[in-house]
């Protein structure tokens, strides 16, 4: 998801948040008040009529689908509405609410706020750890990412490819068509490769014109067909200098896997040794590391 997107679903969350505080106000004095309800809370589909369903249920909420917590969001709302459209007709019949009923509507309340809060602090985050220019992330959020998936490594959930990505010749780049443009090429190399990852691989921007892809769930031979796709695509972007012929810009490439009786930086140095070797084989190209580049 690159910054604008994220932004926008923000946004949206952020209304969405407030559109639920708002329906539930009008629960509340629906209720002490006596006041008639109105006829979507009481219906099946509750959960879909309110402000909140609709945007949940809608396109605008459609970013967010692969997002860890999204589910969760609607299972709670749901019950929530369950419970309330209870409380709502016990009110209109003149029975009396029983504490269990109201104590079930106001913990599921509480979970689904718990969820999309949680949400939307984690968007928050990710949006505070991103890189201006390339909008990856930067390496503050890196480091913290990559010993998570080490310890599901560890823990045989999974293995996770590692990978050290460099712009080839990128002082050249620069040296020819000036800063701006180098400028141009970081970004759109970058976004290509967040547009083209899987929605749980991470992209980070190491430093300068270095990146760190990080493939969950991705064996060597899995990975090394995703990179070498990447290779091949970037180097057909055509950059258009004003006023001369356009240009190619290639990178390489050096691939791990995160090895689980290693630390997240020891793994990090073979993908760099690996890289290292690519540039010396010629550049535009992945290597794999082995032991014999110790
Ligand atoms: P190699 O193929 O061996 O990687 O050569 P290279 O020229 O890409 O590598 P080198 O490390 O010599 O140069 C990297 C250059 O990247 C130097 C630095 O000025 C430039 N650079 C780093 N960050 C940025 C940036 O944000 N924008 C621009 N335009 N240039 C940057
Ligand atoms: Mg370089
Ligand atoms: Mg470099």
């Amino acid at each position: 998801m690159d910054s604008t997107v994220m932004r926008t679903a923000l946004a949206q969350l952020d209304q969405a948040l407030f559109s639920h505080e708002q329906w539930s106000e009008a629960i509340y004095s629906t209720l002490i008040c006596r006041l008639p309800p109105d006829e979507r809370d009481v219906d099946r589909d509750a959960h879909r009529k309110c402000r909140f369903g609709q945007w949940y249920y809608g396109s605008g909420s459609l970013t967010l689908h692969n997002h860890p917590g999204f589910v969760e969001i609607a299972v709670e709302h749901e019950r929530m509405h369950q419970f309330a459209a209870t409380l709502l007709r016990a009110s209109t019949d003149n029975v009396p609410i029983s504490l269990h009923d109201y104590e079930r509507f106001v913990a599921a309340m509480k979970r689904m706020r718990l969820e999309a809060l949680t949400m939307k602090r984690e968007l928050e985050d990710s949006l505070n750890n991103l890189d201006p220019l390339t909008d990856a992330t930067n390496r503050t959020g890196m480091l913290t990412r990559l010993r998570e998936q080490l310890e599901l490594v560890k823990r045989g959930v999974h293995s996770c490819s590692v990978a050290m990505m460099d712009v080839d010749y990128f002082k050249k780049v620069n040296d020819t068509y000036g800063h701006g443009m180098g400028d141009q090429v970081l970004a759109a190399f970058s976004r290509y490769v967040i547009a083209h990852l899987r929605p749980y691989d991470n992209f980070f921007r190491y430093g300068g014109e270095e990146f760190v892809i990080c493939a969950p769930n991705a064996d060597l031979a899995t990975s090394q067909g995703l990179l070498e796709r990447l290779r091949v695509e970037l180097a057909s972007i055509p950059f258009r200098p004003e006023g001369r012929p356009p240009f190619h810009v290639t990178a390489s490439f050096g691939l791990t896997l995160l090895d689980p009786d290693l630390s997240v930086e020891q793994s990090i140095d073979r993908a760099d040794k690996a890289l290292y070797a690519a540039k010396s084989a010629g550049r535009n190209r992945i290597v794999v590391w082995t032991p014999s580049m110790l």
